[in-house]
């Protein structure tokens, strides 16, 4: 699968808005998009008028870089999301928020999706008291997502745990940080993700 490997923060300049991509440091001071928040590029600064069909491709390569997918596993969520009941854009978010990598982050047990997507590879949790290895796995209402007990040591966990407070839980999950695990007690609603995002539009491109 291709992964984007340039510069982490040239997406958040590049889509307008901070993702988040980076833990702490989006935080602070080091913050390139808040340093320097237009485009990247020699023509960054030109302000240019995008059609509608840029204005709904801006929008998905957003989310997919939000979430730090390729196009390939984008499009496999979009036709999944498609076939559900309800309303597309937002069952789309739903499997987005519901994939393991996202679920650990949003517990607080790593500072980025991006190193939710690493701490998961490299089998740091299990599922229901199961190794899972998968970023992509969906987890479900019920679900038990524990830290393996060797890697309750590692510092970074502890420190991304400390620092929830300034994120919050959102309401579909419940953790408890003593124990280093978490329960997924519900599905993530529309309302709990907080950055602007038009799923509509995501929608719109991919009917084409
Ligand atoms: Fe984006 Fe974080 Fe980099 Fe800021 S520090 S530009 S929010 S990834």
């Amino acid at each position: 699968m291709s992964r984007y490997r340039g510069s982490v923060c040239r997406q958040c300049r590049r889509e307008n808005m901070k993702l988040f991509l980076k833990g702490d440091r989006c935080f602070s001071d080091k913050c390139s998009f808040d340093r320097r928040g237009y485009p990247p590029g020699q023509h960054g600064q030109r302000r240019s008028k995008l059609s509608d069909y840029g204005i709904q491709l801006r929008e998905k390569q957003k989310v997919r870089r939000l979430y730090g997918i390729s196009e390939k596993q984008f499009r496999i969520s979009f036709r999944k999301a498609d076939k559900r009941k309800g309303i597309t854009g937002t069952n789309l978010l739903s499997l987005l928020e519901t994939r393991l990598d996202n679920t650990v982050f949003r517990m607080g047990f790593v500072n980025s999706r991006n190193q939710g997507r690493h701490f998961v590879k490299h089998n740091h949790f299990v599922v229901n008291g199961k190794k899972v290895n998968i970023p992509s796995y969906q987890v479900k209402k019920g679900d038990v997502i524990e830290l393996r007990e060797k890697s309750k040591k590692i510092q970074a966990i502890s420190d991304s745990l400390d620092a929830i407070v300034r994120r919050g839980i959102p309401q579909w999950l419940e953790i408890n940080k003593e124990n280093f695990k978490g329960e997924v007690v519900g599905v993530p609603a529309r309302e709990d993700i907080t950055l602007p995002i038009q799923e509509q539009l995501i929608v719109e491109l991919y009917s084409k």
